[in-house]
């Protein structure tokens, strides 16, 4: 079987997202000796309140580095613009681009059916860019990979669809966070810009602990076997390995959805 490089790539939309839906997973991954590389397509310069775009960004920038810190991780921005994210020829060059360069095995991106459209254009941009980094034909200033990156989908803000109905597709697996929560809200805490743009924007009093209760709603989903989880659907369309590399490694901490485990 191909060994898979112990790198991650967390590309998410904006500062914050990679904290909120698999800080904890990844945080597991690196107590296994797996590199972290969190990027954000965005700095996220429309979360801000009292604060320019120009300002905001700045200040996400570091907030989102510090955070990346809290787990030994490497930060990158691809600096499009916060709620103008769009899916281009240059964008996806630069994607392929930051694959090749980090050798990831394993990609985590958001649900394609994400409720934000920052997130889905990002999902699709990680998932044609993973797909793309093997191919010779593309040029890039790094060499094609041997083999395309293992991708992952992590779970939208609401646990929800776009429009607000459940169920999504079941997750694949759900992660047992619980070792590894205040690890995880160490990292959330860095975002402080955020805890008034969520009271304005979601209604959202606490931040940081509306995060921790989706952990917790995530870990009654799975089963009730954790406290916290995080949920993740692992991509196996055409094109994509097999290989169950996450559910091998954190082994100790995967719950598996009822109805796979009934079957
Ligand atoms: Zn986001």
């Amino acid at each position: 079987m191909f060994e898979f490089p112990k790198r991650v790539l967390a590309f998410h939309a904006h500062p914050d997202d990679t904290e909120s839906f698999c800080s904890g997973t990844l945080a597991l991954l690196k107590e296994k000796g797996y590199e972290i590389i969190v990027a954000t397509m965005t700095a996220g310069g429309m979360g801000g309140i009292n604060s320019t775009e120009c300002q905001t960004i700045v200040t996400r920038k570091k907030e989102a580095a510090a955070a990346a810190k809290v787990l030994g991780a490497e930060y990158c921005c691809f600096d499009q613009r916060d709620g103008f994210v769009f899916d281009s020829e240059d964008l996806r060059h630069n994607a392929v681009e930051l694959i090749r360069d980090i050798k990831p095995g394993i990609i985590m991106t958001h649900l394609p059916s994400d409720y934000h459209s920052d997130h889905r254009t990002t999902a699709a941009v990680a998932e044609i860019g993973a797909m793309l980094s093997t191919l010779p034909n593309l040029i890039t200033k790094s060499a094609p990979l041997e083999i395309t990156p293992l991708l992952y989908h992590t779970t939208p803000l609401s646990l929800t669809n776009p429009v607000g109905g459940l169920p999504y597709p079941t997750p694949t697996f759900y992660v047992d966070i619980t070792s590894v929560i205040d690890k995880k809200m160490e990292m959330l805490s860095k975002h402080e810009t955020q805890i008034d743009l969520m009271r304005v924007m979601h209604k959202m009093d606490n931040f940081f602990e509306e995060m921790k209760k989706n952990n917790v709603e995530l870990a009654h989903m799975a089963g009730g076997k954790a406290q916290y989880a995080e949920a993740f659907w692992q991509h196996l369309g055409g094109g994509f390995q097999k290989d169950d590399l996450i559910q091998r490694e954190l082994k100790d901490f995967i719950i598996y959805p009822k109805s796979e485990t009934e079957k």
